[in-house]
């Protein structure tokens, strides 16, 4: 059944405290997720697994931390204010509103394929797909609206005066206006106090390149990290976190001297790829697509992005591509034009050859919650295993990297008496006291327990059983072989750093 993999997945998400929906108990908020206790850990570690591969294991990139509300004229500058819009569009029938270009397309003029649904319900039951060759999502009408381009930017305001309540103050003062003078006078007082937030975590980074060379005594190439929220007012949301409005971002801008920008585009090309890999995604699920030249964001000079197969349902079946990183050439546009705007020179002087420059940047762009979402679904398996009588039956196992892992071990006394809670104890205690994220647990069949630790991802187990009261031996069972090793009780803290470095 197609679909049938995500809905397992969605369940599972929510079942063990992976994801769960915004606001829930007053019936959710559209496209809004919250991180369980096993999320927020998968999350963490995905992002902590990025700062140390891509800032501390590096002498040539740093961090940053920008603010989310920037000087609306970064967005100027930057292009977002008049471009960073998508097509919108209506369609007739159900009332639908989506983004054409992620609508599925169709042959202009062949018959549609209806189906029901839609906000309205859509009466028509056929038709004829129109000229731009695609048809709504949801009922598959193709009698559409004119495309409009609609800014992804969230507008706010930043002081105590309240934009709205100014225009009503002054709606009596409008009314003698004409139509012309109104807008004018209505534009003035929104832009007054107009603030966005940040769409991506980039342009901090552009805004401060002064700031960082003079600090860090760093000389091109050099990169300047940043993970931080980014938000978009996404027209159509998706597939569980994979696209939504408030979003982590993970961006690295990484400054070159012209000339080698090339040479660097595909050198972070090879390294992201690697990193997925290096996590455990699966290789035949993960590829790069370079974009078509049409697809160029305006800023580009090439990009490509690192797409992850997804589960998801389409109109053929089950699975798409979908990206989880750009690795972008955006050329020396972002510091020309932050130069233009702000009046400051933000080139780069080399001293040994007396040049001035200002740099290319090469950037590796990923997002933290879809790299969660294609983690999590990568990770989804599900297999044999005997049951306390010994007969085999299906298990679900998270087949998560051990660096990714939300918990480390589980720590399982066989059973609840004879001393083996002590020893537990003890050995939880020694876990903690290192920061090792684990999880203690003497309820149930062992059997049963191993199969909820399985579910959770967690990569070992250990249980505390007879011998351990005569000879100090614990068994590690690995989550993925199931097969179970004996180890000195004392070793324990140590057999799992090696294995968690
Ligand atoms: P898309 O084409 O899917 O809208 P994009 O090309 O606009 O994405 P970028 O601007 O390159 O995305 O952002 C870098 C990364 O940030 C993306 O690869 C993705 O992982 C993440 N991202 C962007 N938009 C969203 C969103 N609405 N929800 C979740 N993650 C997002």
């Amino acid at each position: 059944m197609p679909g049938e993999t995500m809905k397992k997945i969605v369940s599972l998400a929510k079942r063990r405290g992976f994801i769960f929906q915004s606001s829930e108990i007053y019936g959710g908020l559209k496209a809004c997720y919250d991180y369980g206790p096993l999320g927020v850990e998968l999350k963490r570690n995905i992002k902590e697994a990025w700062w140390r591969d891509m800032v501390y294991r590096r002498r040539d990139i740093v961090g940053i931390d920008c603010s989310i509300i920037m000087h609306p004229d970064v967005w100027k500058a930057s292009g977002h204010l008049a471009g960073f819009c998508d097509p919108l569009v209506d369609c007739k029938n159900c009332k639908e509103r989506f983004r054409a270009d992620k609508a599925p397309r169709r042959p202009a003029g062949s018959d549609c394929q209806y189906r029901e649904g839609g906000k309205a319900d859509g009466k028509k039951l056929a038709g004829k797909v129109g000229p731009q060759g695609y048809v709504c999502p949801v009922c598959g009408c193709g009698d559409l609206s004119a495309e409009r381009m609609f800014n992804l930017m969230f507008r706010t305001s930043l002081g105590p005066i309240d934009p709205l309540q100014e225009i009503l103050d002054a709606f009596d003062a409008l009314a003698p206006l004409s139509s012309e003078e109104r807008k004018a006078r209505l534009a003035e007082i929104v832009n007054r106090s107009a603030v966005y937030l940040r769409p991506e975590t980039a342009q901090g980074m552009f805004v401060n390149f002064l700031n960082v060379l003079n600090c860090s005594r760093l000389k091109p190439p050099f990169g300047i990290a940043q993970m931080g929220k980014s938000y978009r007012n996404e027209i159509t949301t998706s597939n569980l976190t994979f696209r939504t409005c408030e979003f982590e971002q993970m961006e690295m801008e990484y400054f070159v001297e012209p000339g080698t920008d090339e040479e660097w585009y595909r050198y972070w090309q090879s390294e992201r790829l690697s990193w997925y890999r290096s996590l455990g995604m699966r290789s035949e699920r993960l590829r790069l697509r370079a974009h078509e030249h049409k697809e160029l964001a305006h800023y580009a000079k090439a990009c490509c992005d690192v797409e992850y197969f997804f589960p998801f349902e389409t109109d053929d079946g089950e699975g798409e591509w979908g990206e989880l990183e750009g690795i972008a050439n955006r050329t020396d546009y972002d510091l020309k034009r932050h130069s233009e705007y702000s009046g400051k020179d933000l080139s780069y002087f080399e001293t040994e050859t007396r040049r001035r420059f200002i740099p290319y940047v090469i950037e590796p762009a990923a997002g933290a919650d879809r790299a969660a979402l294609a983690f999590l679904c990568d990770a989804y398996a599900e297999d044999k295993a005997p049951d306390a009588e010994g007969r085999e039956e299906v298990r679900v196992v998270l087949r998560f990297h051990p660096r990714l892992a939300p918990i480390k071990a589980a720590v399982l006394p066989l059973v609840k008496r004879d001393g083996m809670p002590d020893k537990a104890e003890a050995i939880m205690k020694a876990l903690l006291a290192e920061g090792i994220k684990c999880f203690y647990d003497e309820a149930g069949a062992i059997g049963r327990r191993y199969r909820r630790m399985d579910e959770a991802g967690t990569p070992w187990c250990i249980t505390i059983d007879a011998d351990t009261l005569k000879d100090e031996t614990i068994t590690i069972r690995d989550r993925d072989s199931m097969q179970q090793v004996r180890v000195p009780m004392a070793g324990v803290v140590t057999w799992l750093k090696e294995r968690l470095q």
